[in-house]
């Protein structure tokens, strides 16, 4: 399976014709580059606007249509010719108190609707700290994944993001991710089977940089990488897709 690259915009740029100058951008450098997939997660009001690479939007609402004001749907998101939807991301998780449970719904609807999910997961420094990461990402994977099918976790990628090192520089070093990538995989072995487990793409994600990506994708077991503020500077971004490839 080829790398996925995954460039999360946030709340970013600030206009329009911004987005559409990195987009573009972007789209000029990959051109000639088979071997890599690439998503593009702008802010919701970007996403009609910008055509060529595959889209992601970084949230959805749980529910499917009515009086839920200023949300989203999973079904308009598809209408849209959007593929793929971040869920549980730590800033989500931080300033917008989502809880494993609306996590776990919102994931419920998005493939229900047949959005592809990128479910975030990963430890905070205090919890890292307390020894208690295992624990972590296993609450968030179980939580997280209750109801979802077998067959449906095959439309899934989850990204291990640790909270600590997302926007920090402070990037998590080769064998501790690969660490927590092995306990990801045991985790949902345990949950699914072994199977599922090996065939699911995990991302790294946190101060992914062109010096550091590489050796993420060639030393530590991750099918690609979910990048933030990288991802707004587009000769970095592109650098970061040629070194996945
Ligand atoms: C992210 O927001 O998912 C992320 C990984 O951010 P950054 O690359 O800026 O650390």
């Amino acid at each position: 399976m080829k790398p996925l690259i995954v460039g999360n915009w946030k709340m970013n740029p600030k206009n329009q014709k911004e987005a559409k100058a990195l987009f573009d951008k972007v789209k000029k450098g990959i051109k000639q580059i088979k071997n890599t997939e690439v998503v593009l997660c702008p802010p919701f009001l970007y996403l009609n606007l910008l055509k060529g690479i595959s889209l992601g939007a970084q949230n959805v609402y749980f529910e499917e249509k009515g009086a839920f004001t200023g949300e989203v749907s999973a079904v308009m998101l598809k209408d849209l010719g959007v593929e793929y939807v971040i869920i549980g991301h730590s800033e989500r998780r931080k300033y917008f108190k989502e809880t494993d449970e609306v996590i776990n719904k919102k994931i419920k609807k998005a493939l229900a609707a047949g959005l592809k999910v990128i479910f975030c997961v990963g430890e905070t420094a205090e919890e890292k700290d307390a020894g208690k990461k295992i624990n972590i990402l296993e609450s968030q994977l179980k939580e997280g994944l209750k109801g979802v099918s077998k067959e449906e976790v095959k439309k899934m990628v989850v990204a291990y993001e640790p909270v600590w090192s997302i926007g920090t520089g402070n990037n998590c070093s080769v064998n501790e991710t690969m660490s927590s990538v092995l306990y990801i995989r045991k985790i949902v072995a345990g949950i699914y089977n072994r199977q599922t487990a090996d065939n699911l793409r995990i991302l790294y994600g946190g101060s992914v940089k062109s010096e550091n990506s590489g050796a993420y994708i060639k030393e530590t077991g991750v099918g690609g990488l979910l990048v933030g503020g990288a991802s707004l500077n587009a000769e970095e971004f592109i650098k970061i897709i040629k070194s996945a490839g």
